[in-house]
Formats: C-alpha cells, structure tokens, sequence
C-alpha cells in the first residue's frame, strides 16, 4: 500500500513537526526524525534506532522514504564502479563511483531517461520516462558514498550531474537536493566540489544565477556553430548559440563563476581546426575552463572518437589560445559507465 503514502524525504522540518504534533507526539523527536533523513541517512525506518517502536509504527503507516536500491553493481579493471539503481516503481537509472589518487567522483542521475534526444547520447535513446524524487537524487550520492568508503576506504571529493538525464528539466528536485547535500544539516559536502552538467538551456540558466547558486556549472557545447550543433543536438534548434552565450554572460556576472565547457570530439564532425577556433572565439564572452571529452561509443556508428592526431592539434590549438584546458580520458569502459553510456542496459525484461 505504498502507493498512498507521502513520501518524508519530501517534508520539511517543521511539516514533520507538525505531523507529530497532530499525533499526540513530542516535538523534539521531529529534529531526529530529519537527522535520520538527511544528515545520516537511513532508508527504512527501522533503522530510525533512538525512536520508540512505536513512533517507527507511526512514520511507517503514514509514509516511505522513496530511496534508491541497488539492482547491481559492476567495477571496471580501473575500479570505476557502476550502479544499476532500482526505484519505487521498478524503474532503473545509473550512477558511477570514479576512484583516483586525489579524488572519489560520484556521477548520479537527475531523471529516468532523457527527451533532448543529442543523437550521440544513448540516454538520449531512451526518451524521457519521469523526473527522479528529491530523495533519489540524494540518496545516489549516499549510496556511492557508502560504496567508496567500503571498497576503497575513499571519502566521497566530488559530485558531477552527468548521468542520466538533464538536470536543469528537473529543476526543483536538482537544486533542493544539492541544497542538502552541501548543508550542514545534510552531507555538508562544499559546493565548489560539485558540478552540474547541462545541454545548454538559457532560460533555465539565468534562472540558476538568479537563485545564485554556487555550484559549479558545465555546458555540453560539443560545437560553437549553430548549423552543426542542431545537426546533432536537436534542443539547439529551439535555443541558439546567441542566447546560450547571453545567459553565460548573466549568469557570469551574477555569480561571478568561470563556465565549465563540456566538449566531445567526434571525428569529421566538430575537430577540425575550423571547429576549434569557432570555439575559442565562442569563449571570448566569459571566463572559462574547457574539458574536452573522449568520444564513447554507443549503438550509433554515425559517431566515432577522433583520432589522436586531431585531439592532439584540437587541444593544442586551444592552449595556444590561452584557454584553460583539461583532457577527459574515459573511465569504466569495459563496463559501460562512460558518459553517455548510460542507458540502463540491465534492463532486459
Ligand atoms: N544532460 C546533461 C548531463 C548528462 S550527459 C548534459 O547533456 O550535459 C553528461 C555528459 O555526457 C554530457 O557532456 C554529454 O554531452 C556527454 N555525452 C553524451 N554522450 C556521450 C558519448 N557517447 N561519449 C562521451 N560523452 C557523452
Ligand atoms: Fe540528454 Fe545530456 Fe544525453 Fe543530451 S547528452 S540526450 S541532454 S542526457
């Protein structure tokens, strides 16, 4: 009979104070209600260990804590781990664990699926299926949490919204999430070590640098000319190259942050030398800091990586134009939990 009970991770302290008060129960039990929530997460209430049996009973009639379960786990030769989570409804979504020497990366899901299609995506492939609940979003990096710690004795460094889905279409649910998670009443992580990845939506940007976030934010730009960049990422048909940069420079000058460029390099269609220098004059508006990408492969052989030739001279260009550049070689290949990789393969029924 879950299916009519609220969900508590979506209560706020003084909903659940007013529940209890309802209830004939004391107060004060709300604060340790919301620690259990949210500062050392449990996912049943049993768990709940400094409440009576009965106020377990209580919370368990009238709600759930829609967590996330895992399905499966597979690690890669390189210790990158990935997780198939399970949801409420039987739906899966992916998260992956990314160990190195000086960092443990989690890379969670913002949504079941995803409707903006980039046809190099394999998410994208799926079309979208629905938005994930505060508390799933949450408890991902919960669970990669408790997994580097066990398997790698690693503490948790960085988060990255670069699993499934676009973050910025589950606006709501993403920021309250990220809310906890750098809060001290939550994971209390700094939100300079988290980053957020989007496709690119100018509305939804200026909207992040009027609520001033302070997380990082990364744009998966992939080409700086608008012809080609409709040609595979079909949302920049809807918002142009002008707009996007517009909304940079607001958000820029609001939160005084540098933008992350995403860019995947993807042979004969965005590394040639043309391709680079529309792209370090499309830096021109902002600071920046560009990540170029590896491309990895998906069902889809209209795509395929660069060859290390133009990597090199892509790259090389840029640097000459002395922007910040960081090469992102892929991470769990042998096991599909590279960007755009994800797809919920498991799910074969
Ligand atoms: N929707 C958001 C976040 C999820 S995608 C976004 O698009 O930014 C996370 C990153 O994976 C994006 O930069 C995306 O462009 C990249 N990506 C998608 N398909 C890929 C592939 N086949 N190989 C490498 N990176 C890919
Ligand atoms: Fe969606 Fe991002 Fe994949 Fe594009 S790259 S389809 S926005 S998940």
């Amino acid at each position: 009979m879950t299916e009519n009970k609220t969900d508590i991770l979506s209560l706020n302290l003084s909903e659940i104070k007013s529940f209890l008060a309802k209830k004939g129960e004391k107060e004060f039990r709300a604060k340790q209600i919301y620690e259990w929530l949210w500062k050392k997460p449990v996912s049943s209430f049993e768990q709940m260990t400094n409440l009576s049996k009965e106020l377990r009973t209580l919370l368990k009639d009238n709600f759930i804590i829609q967590s996330v379960k895992v399905e499966e786990l597979q690690i890669s030769k390189d210790k990158t781990i990935k997780v198939a989570f399970s949801l409420i409804d039987g739906m899966l979504i992916e998260g992956v664990l990314i160990p190195s020497e000086n960092r443990s990366t989690a890379c969670i899901s913002s949504q079941v699926g995803c409707n903006l299609g980039c046809e190099f995506c394999a998410t994208g492939k799926l079309g979208l299926k629905r938005n994930l609940s505060v508390g799933e979003i949450y408890h991902q990096v919960v669970t990669l949490m408790n997994l580097a710690d066990e398997k790698y004795k690693l503490s948790l460094t960085n988060i990255v919204l670069m699993g499934m889905g676009e973050p910025l279409l589950n606006y709501d649910n993403v920021l309250k999430a990220l809310e906890m998670i750098s809060s001290n009443k939550g994971l209390g992580m700094s939100p300079q070590r988290v980053t957020l990845s989007t496709v690119g939506l100018p509305r939804m940007i200026k909207k992040l640098a009027d609520d001033k976030v302070k997380f990082n934010l990364a744009v998966s730009l992939h080409s700086a000319n608008d012809k080609k960049r409709s040609e595979f990422m079909p949302v920049n048909k809807r918002n142009s190259l002008a707009e996007l940069s517009e909304a940079l420079v607001y958000f820029n000058e609001k939160t005084g942050q540098r933008i992350t460029f995403e860019y995947l390099l993807m042979e004969g269609l965005n590394d040639s030398l043309k391709d680079a220098k529309e792209f370090a004059e499309y830096c021109k508006s902002f600071p920046v800091k560009i990540n170029i990408i590896e491309y990895n492969s998906t069902n889809d052989s209209r795509f395929k990586r660069s060859s290390n030739t133009a990597f090199d001279e892509f790259v090389t260009f840029l640097k000459g134009r002395n922007l910040v550049v960081n090469i992102r070689r892929s991470r769990g290949m042998d096991i599909d939990a590279a960007c755009g990789q994800l797809a919920g393969k498991k799910k074969t029924n």
